[in-house]
């Protein structure tokens, strides 16, 4: 029987969470403490430094929000909008959409730049659409849309953006560890992350990142964010040193201890491993797993496919949930349904971080030979 201390394991290859690496767990359990204790402050710092390098930037305000991916696109919203404020959002999925929303909350003017599910954006369309709207303060995109499994490009879109005064803002939940992302060198001015995609950490924590055109935005602001909670102007001053008034922390709410712990660890491995030869795994198993659904008659949705999250049609004759069931009971393997418009239409499976093995790639593809039959 399964309790609450002892859930059976599973193999999550669905869109998050990805499986936690056993030091990751162990991380978790190391012994509490208070959230200005030196000790800890000295692994905040740290763990702040591991997320610089594997988000390729040096900005100083790169810190993890308490919350998972949607606190950070919450965050990067409220901070950078004022009411009234002008945005464009590319919806091209779920969490585009989501954007969209969120940013609305904050009373912004928001522009949906939509192309159907499972399409990106080309330079010509994203230039012409800041033409259309000019006066926008903050174009954002979804680098890896986890409802279709498309991946956009972000190279360009800075100089375009840039040259029309806005901010690039851009999700990168399902990329970050798995994809190719750099922040300084592709002008990014805003960024949000999640812990439990390709970091492999659980979920909790929001990575996040502001540049200097964005603390420029948050300082002259002329209305307080409508976040308490999420508001940048007083959390750096708990999370930067000398932050506050006399150089030291201020409190202003109780970090997740334990949980810095874990992403601590789990930047740690993702940097034992490398980016690029991370990057590199993530393709390769990508191509496996697609050599081996195609074989199987399973086609792909996006023409331009995530390597960490894999969305393909549900087969002609295939009953969608009795087949994820009976992944899940007979084999342990979770993958994900269809998300909005693909709900019943699509399967998502998810190689992401410490899923993304030759042996979970064969494993899948045994058992939906089998459960198709
Ligand atoms: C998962 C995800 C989110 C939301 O993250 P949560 O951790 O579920 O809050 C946002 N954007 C994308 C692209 C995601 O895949």
């Amino acid at each position: 029987m399964s309790t609450t201390s002892h859930p059976a394991e599973r193999i999550l290859l669905g869109p998050g969470p990805s499986p936690v690496p056993q030091r990751v767990l162990q991380a978790l359990a190391a012994p509490t403490l208070g959230h200005l204790d030196p000790q800890y402050l000295a692994i905040m710092d740290e763990t702040c430094e591991l997320m610089r390098q594997v988000f390729q930037t040096k900005n100083l305000l790169t810190f993890p929000v308490s919350g998972t991916g949607m606190a950070g696109m919450e965050c990067i919203a409220v901070n950078l909008l004022e009411p009234g404020d002008e945005a464009i959002v590319c919806v091209n999925g779920v969490f585009g959409g989501r954007m969209k929303d969120v940013m609305e909350r904050c009373g912004a003017k928001v522009h949906a730049l939509e192309v159907p599910w499972g399409e990106t954006y080309s330079l010509e369309q994203i230039a012409e659409a800041l033409d259309r709207h000019p006066g926008v303060k903050v174009f954002a995109i979804v680098q890896a849309e986890t409802s279709t499994g498309a991946w956009q490009s972000l190279a360009g879109i800075a100089d375009l953006v840039h040259s029309r005064g806005a901010l690039f803002v851009v999700d990168a939940v399902t990329s970050l560890g798995g994809h190719e992302l750099r922040v300084d060198d592709w002008g990014i001015d805003a960024i949000y992350s999640g812990t439990q995609k390709c970091l492999s950490c659980p979920p909790g924590l929001s990575p996040v990142s502001f540049g200097e055109r964005a603390l420029a935005r948050m300082d002259a602001r002329k209305t307080k964010p409508q976040s308490w909670y999420l508001d940048v102007s007083m959390l750096r001053k708990y999370y930067l040193s000398g932050g506050g008034a006399g150089g030291g922390r201020v409190y202003h709410h109780t970090a997740p201890i334990n949980m810095t712990y874990a992403l601590h660890e789990a930047l740690t491995i993702v940097l034992e491993e490398g980016l690029n030869a991370r990057i590199a795994r993530h393709a390769a198993m990508h191509q496996r797993l697609r050599r081996g659904l195609e074989a199987l008659g399973l086609a792909y949705i996006p023409k331009n496919s995530l390597h960490t999250l894999n969305c393909i049609g549900i087969p002609a004759g295939a009953e969608d949930l009795k087949v994820r069931q009976r992944l899940l009971a007979d084999y342990g393997i979770e993958i994900g349904a269809g998300l909005g418009v693909m709900a019943g239409k699509a399967w998502r499976i998810g190689l992401m971080g410490h899923g993304s093995t030759v042996r979970n790639v064969d494993l899948v593809l045994a058992a939906l030979r089998e459960v198709l039959r």
